[in-house]
């Protein structure tokens, strides 16, 4: 039996943040019934035989900006049709305006073990100008209800928004650790086409805001939370399982509008258009992507080099046919200030991180 990921997309929000070019919108109650008909249409088709499932994850949009009961009812379908891991880690995306006891409560008794706030920034002005629709007190009104219920609770800001101080990062960081929250993703932002904030003319200060993580490391670190990714962050035991699916390319079936696949050995992408999903057309494109090609390890490379754990030298060898060590010795001993090798695991140093997309470059076939 092979272990299964299954991520869950909920394309709906209750607005539009300036910043975002998710598949997410604002669509009537009776779009958001037929969607997660279709869904379930979707996940009854798909065979979850040889598997064990153990991490779902629904993302968005915005999943508390719907009725709970259809969460769920896609959790007790998975249910009946898989074969569920007893630890499975099941999370959600949750937004501060929309969340609630009665959510809370539901999801609890659903399953639910990991809930993901999308906070951003403790600023109100900030979350003003990146028209988000929470404040930060919703947030910390949020999670005085969450930990009630749930020990497993994550939060996600970003670096470099509009007028961000190293002033703001510390205090969200500081509020993070004050509320408990045992997980962080720290996140850049990125000027996406189109998006209000682009059209505003803002342009992300990277150098600023290399700074900016940087503090933020070293807050985070001294508060207890440990880098497991490049952005990402934990206090002991509450790393993402999930997430760690993407970074180390295991299996994960993706459905819903825009979701993505990786099982078999084949990628297949959903479509982003909301009506045709409802119609039934789901998938738009499928390839197969074969364990010993380039394409697979350099995406090997690339994924588990993000990581604090690094790679197994051993996998890169026998499974993507890359002889590491050998290939590479001489760029392997140049870059030993930034690199280390232990236990057949190679893994970046933590000043590698500030060079990571040339180090991982350097060290391609
Ligand atoms: S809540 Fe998330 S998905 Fe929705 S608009 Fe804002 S950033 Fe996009």
């Amino acid at each position: 039996m092979n272990n299964l990921g299954i991520y869950i997309h909920v394309p709906f929000c209750n607005g539009k943040c300036y910043y975002c070019d998710f598949t997410s919108g604002l669509y009537s109650d009776d779009v958001k019934r037929e969607y997660f008909i279709a869904l379930s249409k979707e996940i009854s088709a798909f065979d979850f035989n040889g598997y064990i499932v153990d991490s779902i994850y629904f993302g968005g949009g915005t999943p508390t900006s719907v009725n709970e009961t259809y969460v769920s009812e896609i959790i007790s379908l998975i249910k009946s049709l898989s074969n569920l891991s007893k630890c499975c880690e099941i999370s959600i995306e949750c937004n501060p305006e929309s969340f609630t006891r009665a959510k809370a409560i539901v999801y609890k008794n659903s399953g639910i073990n990991r809930l993901s706030f999308g906070l951003q920034s403790a600023n109100d002005e900030i979350l003003k100008k990146i028209g988000r629709l929470h404040r930060a007190n919703d947030f910390v009104n949020s999670v005085k209800i969450a930990n009630d219920y749930f020990d497993n609770i994550s939060a996600d800001i970003m670096l470099g928004l509009p007028a961000q101080t190293k002033k703001d990062v510390l205090d969200t960081i500081t509020l993070l650790n004050d509320t408990e929250v045992k997980h962080i993703s720290a996140y850049g932002l990125k000027i996406e086409k189109g998006t209000p904030l682009e059209k505003s003319g803002f342009v992300v200060d990277e150098d600023y805001t290399a700074d900016l993580y940087d503090c933020a490391v070293k807050l985070l670190s001294q508060y207890g939370y440990k880098r497991y990714e490049v952005s990402n962050f934990a206090k002991p035991d509450f790393e993402c399982k999930h997430n760690i699916k993407y970074w180390s390319r295991e299996e994960y079936v993706g459905f819903g509008v825009s979701a993505h696949s990786f099982y078999n050995e084949k990628r297949k992408a959903n479509t982003p258009n909301i009506f045709e999903y409802i119609n039934g057309q789901t998938t738009i494109s499928e390839e197969i992507i074969k364990n010993n090609s380039m394409e697979s390890l350099e995406e090997y490379l690339f994924l588990g080099l993000r990581t604090s754990k690094g790679i197994n030298l051993k996998t890169l060898k026998e499974v993507y046919g890359y002889d590491l060590l050998k290939e590479k010795n001489n760029e392997i001993l140049n870059l030993r200030d930034f690199i280390e090798i232990e236990d057949n695991r190679i893994f970046l140093k933590d000043r590698g991180f500030y060079v990571m997309n040339e180090l991982i470059v350097r060290l391609m076939p």
